[in-house]
């Protein structure tokens, strides 16, 4: 057991912060292809740390339909809080000074770091911003949402999930699992209905996706909204829901995943040199607080 499992089971509670890091750890490894050999993709469920794997079990067995129904109606009517960017920003990287900084990266070294490899690559800028702010719906942990409601991989509810959802097998144990229709390969849906007529778990995607809806562009928000659909940006599952619109688009996501899981890398980024330039893209695109 390592220094960071033993430290939670003494304590006895994972917080959101540890289980984002050490759920992107699992996903840089599961999906980067220098690390990525036959035998990781045979093992990963067994490799991965424990308390990625708890994590996992609290998730699948809490996303109901009727759980997702009640966050969107909570959130949809953004009346938690009005803050700029820069004030979430500055709430994630608090998250993470709470406890060892050796463990992960501040949420904001993520941002530089995603957005600044989209620009090397000379990307367009609502690129730039949408790396730099794809992650900020993570302040759903501030309004005292379980980790399992936050981060993570997200999956349709109201069907029955694909077996390449990771860990696929905990379904078993949610109670959508014994209706019938929402056991069925379409559940509530139309063969090809588009994934804007589907519901998802619920995580930080979709509820950044409402906070910024009226902002960006179209691609911006695809990407947002997706992001962690990893069974169907990464597997290629659930074409079966897609329309023309889904297929056209995900393209963005295999795109962004990519610059999304170069992370971890240990080049600092001097943040005081690079602020004003994102100051200026987040300002040319968002108004100076927004509804959250
Ligand atoms: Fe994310
Ligand atoms: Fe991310």
């Amino acid at each position: 057991m390592n220094k960071l499992l033993l430290f939670i089971s003494l304590v006895g509670t994972i917080s959101a912060k540890d289980v984002s890091h050490e759920w992107e750890s699992f996903l840089q490894e599961k999906y980067t292809p220098e690390v990525k050999t036959a035998d990781s993709y045979r093992n990963y469920t067994t490799e991965a740390p424990e308390s990625v794997q708890q994590f996992y079990h609290d998730n699948h067995i809490n996303q109901t339909l009727a759980f997702v129904l009640k966050k969107k109606a909570t959130y949809s009517s953004l009346d938690k809080a009005q803050m700029s960017i820069w004030d979430v920003m500055d709430y994630l990287d608090s998250l993470v000074d709470e406890s060892d900084p050796d463990l992960g990266l501040p949420q904001s070294i993520h941002a530089y770091q995603t957005a600044e490899a989209l620009r090397k690559d000379g990307h367009p800028r609502w690129l730039i911003l949408t790396g730099f702010i794809h992650d900020l719906g993570k302040v759903l942990a501030k309004f005292g949402e379980p980790q399992w409601a936050v981060v993570g991989d997200i999956y349709p509810v109201g069907c029955k999930p694909h077996k390449k959802v990771v860990y696929s097998e905990y379904f078993a144990d949610n109670p959508d699992s014994d209706s019938p229709l929402y056991h069925s390969k379409y559940g509530i849906y139309k063969p090809g209905c588009g994934f804007r007529n589907v519901h998802f778990s619920w995580g930080h995607d979709h509820y950044l996706y409402t906070v910024l809806k009226d902002h960006l562009p179209e691609q911006a928000l695809y990407i947002i909204r997706y992001h962690s659909f990893y069974a169907a940006h990464r597997e290629g599952a659930y074409t079966y829901l897609m329309d023309d619109y889904d297929k056209e688009m995900i393209k963005w996501l295999t795109l962004f995943s990519q610059y999304d899981l170069y992370s971890k890398d240990p080049e600092s980024f001097d943040v005081a040199f690079l602020r004003p330039y994102y100051e200026e893209l987040v300002a040319e695109f968002l108004p100076e607080t927004l509804r959250w």
